[in-house]
Formats: structure tokens, sequence, C-alpha cells
């Protein structure tokens, strides 16, 4: 005669497959790919970041290369003529130079972006250069 488990147990194996069936997809899949960098692991708890630490995370906002991906600008340029990106405006661009945090080598690069959030530091410089890019958005772009 075969034992049942209890009720507890099969709940907590269905929640483990299920969390792993998750977290291959949020791994492998091919949307969200800048939140990925920050968070690696899948869970139900809730992040409480301020509006420019979640366009820091997504990188969605009034950056050029968001823009033009979406149709919204003709060009994908910042005035500095590099790609207007997030990462650009966070380690390369001469219009953010007060703001920058180092830029990250490839293989390092998910692990930088997660201490940037976890340094009050460097949160607040990438906070501030979101606000002023926000604040100076009509002269961030190439037109
Ligand atoms: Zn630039």
């Amino acid at each position: 005669m075969k034992a049942l488990n209890p009720r507890c147990e099969l709940k907590q194996h269905l929640q483990e497959l299920s969390f792993k069936k998750w977290q291959n997809l949020w791994d492998n899949g091919n949307t969200g790919r800048y939140v990925h960098k920050v968070l690696k692991t899948v869970n139900l708890k809730p992040v409480f970041w301020t509006h420019e630490e979640i366009l820091f995370v997504t990188g969605h906002g009034p950056f050029p290369s968001f823009l033009n991906r979406f149709h919204l600008s003709d060009s994908d340029s910042c005035p500095c003529r590099e790609v207007g990106d997030l990462v650009h405006y966070a380690t390369t661009c001469p219009l953010t130079l007060s703001w920058h945090i180092r830029k990250p080598s490839t293989s390092l690069e998910s692990l930088s972006y997660q201490r940037v959030l976890e340094y009050p530091n460097s949160r607040n410089r990438i906070i501030n250069m979101i606000k002023f890019i926000i604040d100076n958005e009509n002269i961030m772009r190439l037109e």
C-alpha cells in the first residue's frame, strides 16, 4: 500500500516545480533582459523601487535608444553621437559626467548593476542622473 503524502508536502513540491519552471523561463526568455541583470532569481517578494530606480532597472524612459525602439524618436543617438541607452548615460556620456558609475566588464555586468542599487551612494547617483535626464529630455536627444 502506497502512503499518501501529506497535503503540505504536495503543496511544497508543486511550488518548487513552479519556481523551477518560472526560473527557467526567466533565464531563457527574450524580454526583460535589463531587469534580468538585476533580478536573477524569481520570487514572490515585492521590490520597493523609486520611479527612477525602475527606469534604471528596466532601461525604459526618455532614453533615445528606448524611444527609437518604439518609433517615438527618429534617432537612437545621444547628442554626443553615441547610442543613447542607459549604460551610455551611466558610464560614458559627457552630458552626465557628474553621476557616472564605473562601466562594468561584460562578465561582471549583472553583479555590478545589482550592487549599484545596494549602495546608497551609487543608488543616489543613478537617481539624480535619471532626474537630470527627465528634466532635460529636450537636450538629451539628437534631433
Ligand atoms: Zn552621450
